[in-house]
Formats: structure tokens, sequence, C-alpha cells
């Protein structure tokens, strides 16, 4: 079966605001819950606006879902080592609101995550860096583990133990009355806050968190043919979890500088190329500027303004696809603003040549006449 698309999945306009998504998202999470809903295949049409709200309400994930569909929100992928594919793992921003529908519950069996936090950050890179790839140096101020305790967030090891309340599981089940009527759900245990264990002695540096917030380096390669507004994904870059829990992802927009005379298009290249009136009249060999240097480019006699030429394989390598671009230069005829004395008597010379030669201004002329 073909998927849906997630904004018709949560009824909104491609344009819904942050706030749209949500209250769209949170009536149809009511509506389909599977432990309260009445509506046929009430699971999989959860598990779907589930989706598309964990797409749509990030983003970065939604600018890629805009782009590309379904595939682009596979973030990033194929883009190499550093740029992993992210799966739907991880339904923070959806427990969060889970919780607060059912005051603190959620229906999740798992431990509380004590997944460390995914992180974003844009990076600016030159067109030339866009072009050919590069190897940059992140900085961000982030939560990574403490090294004093290596994330047990105790003094040692003796000093940790299950919690009796929730047996180690972080989750306790209580029933509710609610909205929907009598609710059994899953709440985070009070007396470990969902830890599943009791520290004694808590480590001095990070004070049991078992992560202190510090400046991390990441140094990062982009390969070539990124363009403006891509990005990828940085697999465990993000903040680190709470007590050695797992560690959150960093997702990386990139902006592509605009060159000073190239353009880009894809992994194409155009070039508006002046030339003058003689030029384009009688011809001329000229050298152009490429990516990688100088090209001799022949223009032909009686050459037209908007006149595109093709240098083949000149544009923009893609590391990851293996694909090359072109680069095209539109020539542009400049009329000239300022003559010598003695230009103007040649342009002068040759109006007389002019009109004769060419029909379309004889049919414009003779137009006139009738
Ligand atoms: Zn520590
Ligand atoms: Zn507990």
């Amino acid at each position: 079966m073909a998927k849906r698309d997630y904004y018709e999945v949560l009824g909104v306009s491609k344009n819904a605001t942050e706030d749209e998504i949500k209250k769209a998202y949170r009536t149809l999470a009511k509506k389909y819950h599977p432990d309260v809903s009445k509506e046929e295949n009430a699971a999989e049409k959860f598990k779907e606006v589930q989706e598309a709200y964990e797409v749509l309400s990030d983003p970065v994930k939604r600018e890629q879902y805009d782009q590309f569909g379904h595939q682009g929100a596979n973030f990033g992928s194929g883009f190499g080592s550093a740029f992993d594919g992210f799966n739907f793992g991880g339904f923070g921003g959806f427990e969060d609101i889970l919780s607060s529908m059912f005051g603190g519950g959620s229906t999740r069996s798992t431990k509380r995550s004590n997944r460390g936090a995914d992180l974003r950050t844009r990076i600016t890179i030159t067109f030339e860096e866009a072009a050919f790839g590069v190897e940059k140096e992140l900085q961000i101020n982030k939560y990574d583990t403490c090294s004093t305790c290596s994330g047990l967030g105790a003094e040692s090891k003796n000093d940790v133990s299950v919690c009796p309340n929730c047996r180690g599981r972080g989750r306790v089940i209580i029933e509710q009355n609610t909205f929907f009527g009598r609710v059994q759900t899953e709440t985070t245990c009070s007396t470990c806050n969902g830890s599943g264990e009791i520290i004694k002695n808590k480590c001095k540096s990070c004070g049991g968190e078992g992560r202190v917030k510090k400046l991390s380096k990441i140094r990062v390669k982009i390969p070539s043919g990124i363009d403006d507004g891509q990005g990828f994904k940085l697999t465990g870059h993000g903040e680190a979890g709470v007590k050695g829990g797992p560690r959150g992802d960093l997702y990386v927009s990139v902006t592509v500088k605009p060159h000073e005379i190239f353009i880009r298009d894809g992994l194409d290249i155009i070039l508006e190329l002046p030339i003058t009136f003689t030029q384009a009249a009688l011809g001329d060999n000229v050298e152009v500027p490429t990516l990688t240097g100088n090209v001799n480019l022949k223009i032909p006699a009686g050459t037209q303004t908007g006149t595109k030429f093709k240098l083949s394989n000149k544009g923009i390598h893609n590391e990851r696809t293996g694909r090359t671009g072109h680069q095209y230069v539109i020539v542009n005829v400049v009329t000239p603003t300022k003559l010598t004395n003695e230009q103007k008597e040649l342009f002068k010379k040759i109006a007389k040549t002019d009109l004769k030669q060419d029909s379309v201004f004889d049919k414009i002329k003779k137009f006139f006449k009738n």
C-alpha cells in the first residue's frame, strides 16, 4: 500500500504552523489511541499519525520531507558513514505529548528513556567547499559523559542498587480515571525517577547524572555535492544520556554561501558571460572560468544574446551518487553605453547596412507602413 502524505494523515495544509500540527496530532492521537479507540484499525492509524507527527513536528525532518517526500524523511541517507539515515526510533516528543495527555502516563512499556537529547546545528560552507567536499570542526556545548565516573553517576559501583519500588524497571503501572474512562497506564517510578536504580553516594563531579555540560569538538567530513538546505545526521553525537544512557544524535543543516559569479542548479553550474557586440557578430575565442580553472570557449560569429553553451562535466561532482554536472555558459551581449566619436561613426556606417539585411526588421517596418 502506498504511504499516505503526512500532511494528509494529520489533515493539515502544507503551510500549517507548528501549533496547528500539534493540535491536529493531539486530536487524532486521542481518536485512535489503541487503549480507548473503537475505530477500525485504530492501532495502525495511531501509528500512522504518530509517524506523520514525528516528521512534521521536527523542522529539519519536515524540511527534508517537503523537499523529497517520504524518501526525504530518510534524512541525508547515503551520505556515507557520517550521513546515516535516521529511523523512527526514540519518540521523545511523542512521549512528552502522551504524558501531558494522560497525566504523566504513557503506553510505552519500556523503562523511561534515559537517552540523551538529539541536537541540531547549522553549518555554513562556501560554494567551493560544497562543490569539492570539506572537513569541518563543529563546536557544540552539550552534555557529555562525566569523565570522573564514566557515566555511572556514583562514586563506585557498590553505591548503585536496584530500585525496590519498580524492581529496576523505572516505571510502575497505575490505574487512572481519565477523560476516556478507566485507563491503565504506566508512569515513571517516583522513587528512582525512572532510572531503575538508587545511588547511595553520588559522583561529585556530575551530581549523580553521569554527564556534565561541556564544549565538544566534532570533526566532520562533508562530501562533495551537498547543496544548500540539505543536511545530515551524526549518529551518537547528540547529548550523552543520563547515567550512561544511549547518546542522542546530532542533526546538521548545511547552508551554502552563494558564489560571486557562479549560480548553482543541482549539480550544474550556470555562468552568465558578458560579451561585446563585435564578439557576438564576428565570433571570438574567450577564456571562461570554471571551478577547476579557465577553459577556452569558441563563440561563433552571429551569436545571439541568451545563447547557452555547454561545458560537459565541468559542473559539481557528487561523491555519493558518482554523478557530475555540467557548466552552462549563457552569453549576454552588452550594449555599449559610452562610445568614442570614431566608434559612433563606425556604428552609423553599420546602421546604414543593418536593416536591409534583416527580414524581421523589414516585416516590422512594413507593418507600420500599412
Ligand atoms: Zn560523574
Ligand atoms: Zn524505581
